[in-house]
């Protein structure tokens, strides 16, 4: 975009939202140009809209310039669901965080797309409700970003992703409409499941102003068990051994032997230094039930070769082990300036053969390879460690994404689980979809979008990344959210 270009749109987006809203000084959207994944591409333009209205005349004013518009809540994105890859304007829901409503009753809350994933469930304890879907990032990341990828997280297992908490959406259309789709009762929903197209769909159909969530009350008892093992393959044939005893688990999540380091190290939560791989496993429920589901996992690990299990004995102990397994990625900042995350999906049985192939990947190529997920959905995480400051590392790391989620593929699962298509992954959509499955998936889009300016460049195989593009500011390299927080000398 053109500066006289840029000034003209700017005035017409001050118009809508006031001048301190819309700002397209180089050094302000430098902010707004990453998100948790190692890509960064500059914005023309970030607008910070109070309302859904001003939401849609920003979209409609974008959509008659022709101009992309890219939706970034919280920008945890491990995908690169919110860099600006075409420019365009930024539009993002820092001024939009409000729950709207609390539905007892109906079971139902209101919230705009900047409420923090987190903030719902701490507004509903004291009414003896939460949201279950618990991202591991949901401290920051908000609702809105969360349907736009449609985020899982440890309690997926019983309870399912995002879309299934999500009964109705407000959306802007790139034409400018204001449209609902869904609502407070989903059980009304007839015709198609316009909110299930919706979530998901990664800012490239609308922009959400306004979800409709379902909420729950909190488990009576929350049974938190970790099981000990002197590897992953063990482990990982624990996992479904629990599972084949008509068991459901509300999570079960693997760190290894790396990971555990790590954790250990930078939250002191328990976890045992000497162990080759632990399972964290929740059953929630009555008293009665926790008990006797707990008691019964608790013999089927140790019958599949866990050498020792602990019960969290009250809330502190359970809340310690969920903070180090929610902080793991954080915590690999103790092991590596930067990591490049995954996010595949194998059948659970698949898990023992996938991750010895993920370790020979790690052995052949010398890059330490570190394994924490939601085993109990075979959604792995490896993460792996490089330092961005050495020359060839991260067009090194990028390869050996590819060839894990390719293995992950090849094994009957996906190339993502949770986090995503985003940026990073559109060519490895490929691995999962034939060109008419993604033609049709382009005509979807193209309907919503005729004009392919909502969140451009994501989802859809585009141009191959290329890392040494000069798109990185000078003096910027690739990081990580755990690196960029340690090292302020990335930034210039
Ligand atoms: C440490 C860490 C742990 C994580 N753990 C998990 C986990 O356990 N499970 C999981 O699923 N993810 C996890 N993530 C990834 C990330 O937190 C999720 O993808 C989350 O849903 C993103 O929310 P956000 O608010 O940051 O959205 P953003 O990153 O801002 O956006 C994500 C996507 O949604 C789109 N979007 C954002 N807002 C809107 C809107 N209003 N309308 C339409 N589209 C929109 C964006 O364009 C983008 O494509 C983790 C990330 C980190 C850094």
């Amino acid at each position: 975009m053109d500066a006289a270009d840029r000034e003209r749109l700017l005035g017409l987006l001050r118009d809508v939202v006031g001048a301190p809203y819309a700002f397209a000084d180089p050094y302000e959207v430098r902010l707004y140009q990453y998100d948790a994944s190692p890509e960064t591409a500059l914005p023309d333009i970030v607008v910070i809209p109070a309302t859904a209205k001003e939401v849609a005349q920003v979209v409609k004013i974008c959509a008659d310039a022709r101009v992309p518009v890219t939706a970034r809540s919280a920008a945890s994105s491990l995908a690169g669901g919110t860099v600006p890859v075409e420019g365009g304007v930024v539009l993002t829901f820092a001024r939009m965080d409000r729950i709207l409503e609390i539905d007892i009753e109906n079971l139902r809350a209101v919230v705009q797309p900047g409420v923090v994933n987190l903030a719902l469930s701490q507004a509903l304890k004291p009414h003896g409700y939460y949201y279950v879907p618990d991202p591991s990032s949901q401290g920051a990341c908000t609702i809105g970003g969360n349907v736009g990828t449609n985020a899982g997280g440890p309690h997926t297992l019983l309870y399912g992703v995002t879309v299934n908490h999500v009964t109705g959406l407000e959306v802007a259309l790139a034409s400018g409409e204001l449209v609902q789709v869904g609502g407070r009762n989903a059980a009304e929903a007839t015709g198609y499941d316009l909110t299930g197209l919706l979530v998901g769909s990664e800012g490239t159909l609308g922009v959400v102003t306004r979800i409709w969530v379902k909420i729950q009350p909190l488990p009576p008892v929350q049974k938190t068990l970790m099981a000990v093992y002197p590897d992953v393959a063990t482990a990982s044939n624990a996992v479904s051994a629990i599972v084949r005893t008509g068991i459901l688990p509300a999570a079960i999540e693997m760190m290894d032997k790396l990971s555990i380091q790590a954790i250990e190290a930078a939250s002191h939560a328990g976890y045992p230094l000497d162990a080759g791989a632990v399972l964290l496993l929740e059953v929630d429920g009555t008293q009665e039930v926790a008990d006797e589901c707990g008691e019964r996992m608790a013999r089927v690990c140790r019958d599949n070769g866990a050498s020792e299990v602990r019960v969290a004995r009250n809330e502190a102990e359970r809340q310690a082990l969920w903070k180090g397994r929610k902080g793991a990625f954080s915590a690999m900042g103790r092991l590596s300036p930067d990591f490049y995350v995954m996010d595949g999906v194998v059948p659970r049985t698949k898990l023992p053969e996938t991750l010895a192939k993920i370790d020979a990947i790690s052995a052949r190529t010398g890059f330490k390879i570190c394994n924490v997920f939601h085993a109990g959905d075979g959604n792995v995480h490896p993460l792996v460690l490089f330092d961005a400051f050495q020359p060839g590392q991260y067009e090194s790391v990028l390869r050996i994404g590819d060839e894990i989620l390719r293995l992950c593929a090849d094994a009957g699962g996906s190339v993502t689980g949770e986090h995503g298509i985003g940026l990073e992954k559109r060519e490895n959509i490929r691995y999962v979809f034939s060109d008419d499955d993604l033609e049709v998936m382009d005509h979807i889009r193209r309907v919503f979008d005729p004009h392919g300016l909502m969140n451009p460049g994501k989802v859809f195989p585009g141009e191959a990344l290329k890392p040494s593009a000069p798109r990185y500011p000078p003096g910027y390299r690739p990081g990580t959210t755990a690196a960029l927080g340690a090292r302020e000398d990335l930034w210039v």
